[in-house]
């Protein structure tokens, strides 16, 4: 792989807590284009790793980059306007809000303006247009009008999604896109991220082995703090030691 086809990059990624070694010199190359799964059984250091590529936390050693930058010192707020969006941390659901209000208020959070700026009808359009856009991108075109607290938890997500959207990501980085979810939601944001990945890079730590299955072009294998296996889900799935690992614990 060219430098040119990573948009994230992690080298020696290591974070010791105390005395404890939650991630110990993970290396991983997320490809662009692709939707990639951090996978491994409890404790294997998947949150970890995740906060450490978003900046929630600070390796102990090792150094990160996107798209080229280096990243590693650089704080979690300062991540975003590069192009990598950590879902569900900026775009808190409004429930008294419609959805359209909903995605245009996080359109107008990312442009900024003061107050006058928005109380122009003339620009109020305007981004009623590019939020309903957002919008019908995530299936919601029904439920435009609707409050986001009158939302299925599915339906909630898809809007989540689509305020997420609203920042333009290159890479969008889900953590467990499908938590608490019934079948039916898991079906239908599936084919969502599926459908946003069409231009999008895709990075996520998922528990539902057959929504990784599904989705994953590339996965990632953690046990212990370090990458066990990496490859695609057929590889990693036959592999002895993700066997040992999945079953031993
Ligand atoms: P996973 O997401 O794969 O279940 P985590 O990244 O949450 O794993 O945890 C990996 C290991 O690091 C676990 O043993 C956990 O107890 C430990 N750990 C995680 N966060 C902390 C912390 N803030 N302080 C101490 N130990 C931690």
């Amino acid at each position: 792989m060219s430098d040119t086809d990573v948009i994230l990059s992690a080298k020696g990624m290591t974070k010791q807590f105390a005395g404890f070694m939650a991630v110990k010199d993970v290396n991983l190359d997320v490809k662009r284009g692709s939707i990639h799964a951090m996978i491994g059984p409890n404790g294997a250091g998947k949150t970890t790793c995740f906060n450490l590529l978003t900046k929630f936390l600070q390796p102990t050693a090792g150094s990160i980059s996107f798209n080229g930058k280096d990243i590693t010192t650089m704080a979690a707020s300062d991540i975003a306007r590069l192009g990598m969006v950590r879902s569900f941390q900026i775009s808190a659901v409004f429930p008294k809000l419609t959805v359209l209000e909903n995605v245009r208020v996080a359109l107008q959070r990312r442009r900024g303006g003061n107050f006058d700026f928005w109380r122009s009808q003339r620009v109020l359009n305007q981004f009623d247009e590019e939020a309903m856009r957002r919008v019908e991108e995530v299936g919601l075109t029904d439920f435009a009008g609707e409050l986001a607290g009158e939302l299925s938890y599915g339906r909630k997500r898809a809007l989540e999604f689509a305020t997420t959207l609203a920042l333009e990501p290159e890479l969008l980085l889900l953590d467990e896109p499908m938590a608490g979810m019934a079948q039916e939601d898991i079906e239908r944001i599936s084919a969502l991220i599926k459908r946003i990945s069409a231009n999008r890079t895709i990075l996520m730590v998922e528990h539902n082995l057959s929504v990784v299955a599904d989705l994953s072009d590339k996965i990632t294998v953690l046990a212990r703090g370090q990458v066990l296996a990496e490859g695609d889900y057929e590889t990693v799935s036959n592999d002895p030691r993700v066997i040992e690992a999945y079953i031993g614990v």
